[in-house]
């Protein structure tokens, strides 16, 4: 997408219509957004370029077992984040059994979200 100090262009993710945004700093370094067909790609646009967030998906080993369980946060994360969390994520390895939607790990790297469980495992599984 088409970047410049004051004008920037970006695709709303929000739904999938995907409507190409255009985000324009005016000279009293207001943002004003374009190209949105509702107000939440306005939101949007005002969060990615000032505080992009992001939900994170991954995998975690458990206790003694071969398959790693799916999980992924509750809300999303901040993007500059995603590192540690990923990290602190691959560190836990909590003890089987886990059902889909288990907290594994509460207030994630201090953001205030929890990682919990998308599926269920269970020792002795091989799905
Ligand atoms: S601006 Fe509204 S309609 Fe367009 S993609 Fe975003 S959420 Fe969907």
């Amino acid at each position: 997408m088409k970047k410049t100090d004051k004008h920037q262009e970006l695709i709303c993710i929000i739904c999938p219509r995907g409507c190409r945004l255009t985000a324009e700093t005016g000279p009293d370094g207001k943002l004003e957004i374009s190209g949105n067909s509702c107000p939440r790609g306005i939101e949007y646009a005002r969060q990615e370029l000032t505080a992009p967030m992001r939900v994170l998906t991954a995998l975690m080993r458990l206790q003694n077992m071969e398959k790693p369980v799916s999980v992924k946060t509750d809300r999303p994360v901040p993007k500059a984040l995603l590192f540690d969390c990923a990290a602190e994520i691959y560190r836990t390895h909590p003890a089987p059994p886990v059902r889909r939607g288990d907290i594994l790990i509460r207030d994630l790297c201090g953001t205030g979200c929890n990682v919990v469980a998308t599926r269920d495992a269970i020792a002795g599984e091989s799905r």
